[in-house]
């Protein structure tokens, strides 16, 4: 792949999509800030797969819980006891690493090292001698563990506040309201809840730009459905997981399916899909068969019973889950390496140009008056369409340097208003991919655009 990090880092940076965050205090490790441009793209790819997962289902059920949950939650989920990750650290350039990352980039994603004790992990990185990344000496600590949840306090008086902690994941919120949904929505199994929220993780190794940071958001459901059906359904959300990323225009090419060979000891399968991303395979998103797990701990922790009638065989029993996850973020990233482009001109300039898909570009349509006199009738064509989508207007400097400002944020239509329009009510409209032009009246711009938005 010949788009570098720093290509998009930079682009991100003075195209408004995204920012170092608390820049201006010397910024705060790993936190980003979306800019005007990036905000509605990250917008538009949650919207995107809420539509493919929650509004084309009609048996998935839409949540958005609290962040903040009772902390006896995290003791069911067993966060509280183990969620912390193994690190490293080398002795020679006090560097710290995952030890699971190290294998699983040492093995270019072929081995997992999910499921593997403390002791397995370091015996794999001595008999494979994997050497520190960073100064390349073999060097290191053993294995200790680094907690992962951020914990705050509620409670004024000094001495009795009690310890809360910000959500590691989001699907907790869908497990605890698994009864609620279920008799309010008369929901009958199989279904899901559905949830986009953000997360907060203490990584160890945060970094890559937006691939890892310590407040992200997830976009993720739970299937909840009976253990016969539980792997035709798992291999269901494997396929449309892979359609959702093709139809976002990702190249097959660009992506891996990894099934785990070792699991969770409750887990019946999973699997992840890498992606690759400039820095190479990394995980984009998981699907993991958890079996009974979740809601029997939620059961067994709360006392309150995650039996599911079954109306119609009057069967009883804990729905198995399946479980599909992806990070707002980290597709972010993704849709961003995969869009952008360089494309030599003629005449040897080379033009930037983010090929996103136009439902998720940050503005459907560019208005570009060729000249300042006839501004008022861009103004007005912009005031109608930015009714129905995002417009950007500009007038600012030569019309291929305007061309070339849209194209490098992938606005997907430009239209210029001229003289002609004046008289005969057209205009011109640009695909940035292409860069071919048309004449429309102006009075269908609305509807040629509209058509081609759609995901
Ligand atoms: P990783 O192994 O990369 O830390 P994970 O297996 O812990 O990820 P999950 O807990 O399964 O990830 O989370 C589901 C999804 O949430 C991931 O596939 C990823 O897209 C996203 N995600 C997880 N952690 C982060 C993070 N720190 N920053 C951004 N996105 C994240």
């Amino acid at each position: 792949m010949s788009v570098t990090m720093e290509k998009i880092v930079n682009l991100c940076k003075n195209r408004g999509i995204i920012f170092q965050g608390s820049e201006i205090y010397g910024g705060m490790g790993n936190t980003w800030d979306y800019g005007p441009v990036g905000v509605e793209i990250k917008n538009n790819i949650k919207k995107a797969w809420w539509k493919r997962f929650v509004q084309e289902d009609p048996s998935t059920y839409g949540v958005d819980a609290a962040i903040l949950m009772n902390p006896r939650v995290w003791d069911a989920s067993g966060h509280t006891q183990n969620f912390a990750d193994p690190k490293m650290d080398c002795k020679s350039c006090k560097q710290r690493f995952r030890a699971d990352n190290l294998i699983e980039d040492h093995s270019k994603g072929k081995v997992s090292a999910e499921a593997m004790s403390n002791e397995e992990m370091e015996k794999y990185i001595s008999d494979n001698k994997i050497n520190c990344p960073h100064c390349g000496n073999f060097n290191w600590t053993p294995i200790r563990q680094f907690k992962l949840m951020f914990e705050t306090s509620r409670g004024t008086l000094d001495g009795e506040k009690d310890v809360v902690y910000l959500r590691p994941e989001t699907c907790q919120g869908e497990y605890v309201n698994f009864l609620n949904i279920q008799r309010s929505m008369r929901a009958k199994v199989p279904f899901a809840i559905a949830q986009i929220g953000k997360s907060f993780r203490n990584e160890i190794t945060p970094g890559n730009f937006i691939f890892r940071t310590i407040e992200f958001e997830q976009m993720e459901l739970q299937k909840f459905c009976k253990e016969e059906t539980s792997f035709d359904i798992y291999n269901e959300y494997k396929e449309k997981a892979r359609k959702f990323l093709l139809d976002l225009n990702f190249s097959e090419d660009h992506l891996k399916f990894h099934d785990h060979d070792k699991l969770a000891f409750y887990a019946k399968a999973a699997c992840d899909i890498f992606y690759l991303f400039p820095m190479g395979w990394s995980e984009l998103n998981g699907i993991h068969h958890r079996s009974t797990h979740d809601l029997s701990r939620h059961q067994e922790f709360s006392g309150k019973s995650m039996l599911y009638l079954d109306p119609i065989t009057n069967e009883k029993y804990i729905p198995t889950v399946i479980e599909y996850s992806i990070g707002a973020d980290r597709l972010m990233l993704a849709v961003l390496t995969e869009a952008y482009t360089e494309e030599e001109l003629e005449g040897g300039d080379t033009r930037i140009v983010l090929k996103l898909h136009p439902a998720i570009a940050p503005y459907k349509v560019a208005i570009l008056p060729l000249q300042k006199n006839i501004n008022e009738k861009a103004i007005e064509l912009y005031n109608n369409l930015s009714k129905k989508f995002m417009c950007m207007y500009d007038e600012a400097g030569s019309i291929g340097k305007r061309y070339r400002r849209q194209d490098e944020i992938g606005v997907p239509f430009s239209v210029t208003v001229d003289f002609d329009t004046l008289e005969d009510n057209t205009v011109t409209i640009r695909d940035r991919d292409t860069m071919e032009q048309i004449r429309l009246p102006i009075d269908e711009v609305e509807k040629y655009i509209e058509e081609k938005i759609v995901f």
